[in-house]
């Protein structure tokens, strides 16, 4: 019989053509992936990054649950970006929730995630302030706004951080659909059915057994940098598709004999193979936390780094290939490009690969044999 996760990733895998189809419609019309989402849920795949004892399939935990992970991430990333974007935050959300909250509040969103409720991970705070939380009676109460919320106005519940006067805490919120979406001037060229936008949060009470961890949990190392790996994970998906469009896109003109279509193609080939390697390896070691913090986040710091690279050159690469027809909006390259392009954008690269740096500058590089160890 299989566990449950290798049963997830069998069904999740037959149904993503209807995945891809479903992608092409929800970018143009700059949707939400609901469709998408009720067929996930209906997979358990809500529910799954939750410990198997809460009624999930333990997605993430340990060696076979890091690789499930990976393989759930790069399947979604290959169908949608979008959709692996808001999946990625609902288990980011999930995962802190179970590490970080007390037992009442962890039961509490097991049994919303398995009842259906999208998690979002709402951390970004518009350049002008910080989102703020005050005392209010017995509980707390938030001031202030979040930038480049994805599932804005449709995920129900939230992780979000706050500033307190002791430090930064996480809490999770219930959200009305619909409401608190600020009109935004914001549109993002790519990634439009991960509807980011920003989020009013001003007036909510919070009580406060909503909070979790203490102050500075959110940005403790390694969960918070080598988290990063889930993102990575769903851009080599999207790498994948960019491949699998490209290879079908020559064959389908007749231009495969061309030795520079050949070369490129195999830059191609080389650039994701090389994503999936690192990523192996970085879901092991983000997941399975079994060495120093410094340690895991210098590797997954420079895997992201690697996945950026190797997306980015495989659309310098397959846009000369593919030639204008890759620009034509509707084109299959096109939209996974647009949203390509835009997810990568992720925080801070300059600093993660200067800290990476800084890291093998002083230890052991990866792969040797750690002294004492057998
Ligand atoms: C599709 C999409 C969905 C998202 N959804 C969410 C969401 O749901 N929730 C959420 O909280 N966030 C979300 N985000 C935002 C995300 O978490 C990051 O805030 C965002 O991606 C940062 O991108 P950036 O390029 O502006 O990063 P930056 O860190 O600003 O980097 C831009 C450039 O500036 C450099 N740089 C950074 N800091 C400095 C400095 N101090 N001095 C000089 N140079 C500097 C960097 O190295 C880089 O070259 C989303 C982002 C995307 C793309």
């Amino acid at each position: 019989m299989l566990c449950e996760s290798a049963a997830l990733i069998e069904a999740l895998s037959a149904i993503l053509p209807a995945l891809q189809r479903q992608a092409i419609i929800d970018d143009a019309l700059a949707a939400f992936p609901t469709e998408s989402f009720e067929r996930l849920q209906k997979l358990g795949l809500l529910r799954a990054p939750l410990p198997v004892a809460l009624g999930g399939a333990g997605l993430g935990d340990g060696a076979t649950g890091a690789s499930a992970l990976l393989r759930v991430l790069t399947l979604l990333g290959e169908a949608s970006l979008p959709v692996a974007r808001l999946y990625e935050a609902h288990v980011n959300a999930l995962q802190l929730v179970c590490r970080y909250a007390q037992d009442r509040l962890i039961r509490r969103c097991a049994r919303d995630a398995g009842a259906g409720a999208l998690f979002a991970l709402w951390v970004t705070d518009p350049p002008e302030s910080t989102l703020a939380m005050h005392r209010d009676g017995d509980g707390y109460r938030l001031e202030g706004s979040k930038a480049f919320c994805s599932g804005a106005g449709i995920a129900t519940r939230a992780l979000i951080t706050a500033a307190m006067p002791s430090g930064i805490r996480m809490l999770i919120i219930d959200v009305e659909p619909g409401t608190r979406v600020l009109p935004s001037p914001i549109k993002l060229s790519g990634m439009r059915a991960a509807i980011t936008g920003s989020i009013d949060l001003t007036g909510i009470h919070v009580p406060a057994d909503a909070l979790l961890g203490e102050d500075g949990d959110y940005l403790r190392e390694p969960v918070f940098s080598a988290g990063a790996w889930r993102s990575a994970a769903a851009a080599l998906g999207g790498l994948k598709a960019l491949v699998e469009i490209h290879r079908g896109e020559i064959l389908r003109r007749g231009r495969a004999q061309d030795p520079h279509q050949q070369a490129r193609f195999g830059a191609l080939v080389m650039a994701y193979e090389t994503s999936r390697l690192w990523m192996a390896q970085a879901a092991l070691r983000a997941c399975l936390e079994d060495d120093d913090a410094g340690a895991i986040v210098a590797y997954v710091n420079l895997a992201r780094l690697a996945v950026e690279s190797a997306c980015l050159d495989a659309m310098r690469l397959s846009q000369r290939s593919l030639g204008l027809g890759a620009f034509i909006a509707g084109h299959p390259a096109e939209r996974v490009c647009r949203d390509l392009a835009t997810y990568l954008r992720q925080p801070a690269p300059d600093e993660t690969l200067v800290k990476a740096a800084s890291h093998y500058f002083h230890t052991q590089l990866p792969g040797t044999a750690r002294a004492g160890a057998a």
